[in-house]
């Protein structure tokens, strides 16, 4: 795949771990910046979705590409988030559920699903500037992009907030996943730069996050 070229937007890229706080980041920074905020998760999530929707086993990946062929997915935006609907219909908070946080690792390893999806998250760039979280985002989906941060926090940390958020969700698992895949893991991308998100409130992630993409060359 080539990545798009974009001469009239751009892309900021905020990678990391789960639950580091990035989509907290993300979504400050489209407040302040006027940006689109693009969860690249949601988009691995409702293909998940589906595939538990149809029962089917996560691991088959002749399986899941199957199904993928047959779903329409379409991502949009409401003036400030991204949007997704899969045959029609918005999956809603079931993207979150515990059974989808237990499958969607499984799901976003297979080459096939992530060509796709990275297919979509480009074509947001044709239409508005943007801050895409994700894992893959400064490597693989908007490599050319000089706007890079990936978000990191420690491990205990990262597991006390999703039980804040009340969420099933074995963080370290997942990352023991998305980190030793073949295709996309998650990395520290060329070029970007690492905020430790552990000790920060909201408001001292989104003035460290500005001052990066300051040193980045952003102008603002
Ligand atoms: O960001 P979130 O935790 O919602 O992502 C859910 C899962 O989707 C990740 O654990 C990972 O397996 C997959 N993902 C990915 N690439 C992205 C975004 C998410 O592989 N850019």
């Amino acid at each position: 795949m080539t990545p798009p070229s974009t001469p009239d937007h751009f892309a900021i890229a905020i990678d990391g771990p789960a639950a580091s706080g990035k989509s907290t980041i993300a979504r400050e920074l489209a407040k302040r910046l006027g940006l689109i905020m693009v969860n690249s998760g949601a988009m691995y999530r409702a293909v998940t979705w589906q595939v538990i929707q149809h029962q089917l086993d996560p691991h088959d990946a002749t399986a899941v590409i199957g199904l993928m062929d047959q779903l329409d997915i379409r991502c949009g935006d409401d003036g400030s988030t991204s949007t997704i609907t899969i045959n029609g219909i918005d999956p809603g908070d079931a993207l979150r559920s515990p059974e989808v946080n237990a499958s969607v690792s499984a799901i976003a390893a297979i080459p096939e699903v992530r060509a796709r999806l990275v297919a979509l998250q480009r074509d947001y760039l044709k239409r508005a500037n943007v801050v895409m979280e994700g894992r893959d985002i400064g490597s693989v989906v908007f490599p050319d992009t000089p706007y890079k941060i990936y978000v990191d926090a420690a491990e205990h940390v990262r597991a006390a907030r999703r039980v804040d958020m009340g969420e099933v969700d074995s963080v370290a698992k997942r990352d023991a996943a998305d980190s030793r895949r073949t295709t996309a893991p998650l990395i520290v991308a060329d070029g970007a730069t690492v905020l430790d998100n552990s000790g920060h409130t909201v408001e001292s992630a989104l003035e460290a996050t500005l001052e990066i993409l300051k040193q980045q060359g952003l102008p603002i």
